[in-house]
């Protein structure tokens, strides 16, 4: 069964010592929370028997964790999305990995059934959040975002959004509030959400974790990881991000930033290429959001109501 690690690290209990036991381990203070709540997290749980790493396209952490973890007898097994999104080299991975779990073409398809019929649902819900005004912003990010491993049950999860479905359905849309768009990767302090409906701003697009829902579900599978904006360039995400702020009518953008990732260097992209106000937030161990970043986003929303 796959599981997202950064899943299991972020709802952990004990999320905040994860990184801290790393850091003892002998990770460097200036590697992000994450890589350091992965490591441990794997290291904690006796049942994890191989890593998918993805040497290309996600983190550039990632070659010096595997390494780690071929150290520490973890079996890694590494996926690369091809720079340039080239469909023969996509293809080349996904067969790669099918191989190496001894599975055929016939039993991927039938998963991409089972697991587009879900998607679909969670993209309703995703309309629910933006055109009906029926979904909390953090309700429309726990749902997509797990899409990543559909919390290791599949029909425990369709079953479970399907209530949240039909209690959204029957709920008024609620209206009154900014409109904001949450972009970049997760958020480490995801108590974000429900501190900006305090303040009466709420996130109706989230970039990132739409992504991991797939809302561009094609009949090819290589085709549907090629459309994927996360693992490829920068470009590419700002159009989805332009198109989506145009279509849900956004008033202002939070770009989170992890602290020690290298996607940071992309604000300035972001900040050159999107034209709605960005605030960009950083945050860097587990924890609720600091005094700093509320004041931060309080003067944004502010200003952005006047
Ligand atoms: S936040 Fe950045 S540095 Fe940290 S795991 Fe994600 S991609 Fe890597």
């Amino acid at each position: 069964m796959p599981v997202d690690i950064n899943n299991i690290f972020i709802t952990h209990p004990r999320c905040r010592e994860l990184v801290l036991e790393a850091e003892f381990a002998g990770f460097p203070r200036n590697v992000c929370s994450w890589i350091k709540g992965i490591y441990s997290t794997v290291m904690e749980a006796k049942d994890i028997q191989y890593v998918i790493a993805v040497t290309q396209g996600d983190c550039s952490f990632t070659h010096a964790l595997m390494e780690i973890f071929e150290c520490r007898g973890i079996k890694t097994i590494p996926f690369a999305y091809p720079y340039g999104r080239d469909y023969d080299m996509l293809k080349l991975q996904v067969e790669k990995l099918m191989e190496y779990f001894g599975t055929e073409w016939e039993t991927v398809w039938d998963w991409k059934e089972k697991l587009d019929a879900v998607r679909r649902r969670v993209h309703y819900l995703d309309e629910l959040t933006w055109r009906q005004n029926r979904v909390r912003g953090f309700i429309n990010h726990l749902y997509q975002v797990s899409c990543s491993d559909f919390n290791l049950d599949l029909p425990g999860f369709a079953q479970d959004l399907e209530q949240v479905i039909s209690k959204a359905e029957g709920s008024p849309p609620e209206h009154g509030f900014l409109r904001l768009g949450y972009i970049g990767v997760p958020p480490i302090c995801p108590d974000l959400y429900d501190y900006l409906e305090t303040i009466g701003a709420r996130v109706v697009f989230n970039e990132v974790q739409r992504q991991f829902s797939m809302p561009f579900v094609a009949a090819d599978l290589v085709e549907q990881y090629r459309q994927y904006t996360y693992p490829y360039d920068v470009f590419a995400r700002i159009k989805d991000i332009q198109e989506q702020a145009r279509l849900r009518r956004l008033d202002g953008i939070i770009h989170y930033a992890q602290t020690f990732c290298f996607r940071q260097m992309q604000d300035l992209i972001l900040r050159e290429r999107i034209d709605i106000p960005i605030l960009t937030l950083e945050g860097d161990k587990p924890d609720r959001l600091d005094a700093r970043s509320r004041m931060r986003v309080d003067s944004f929303v502010q200003m952005l109501k006047k």
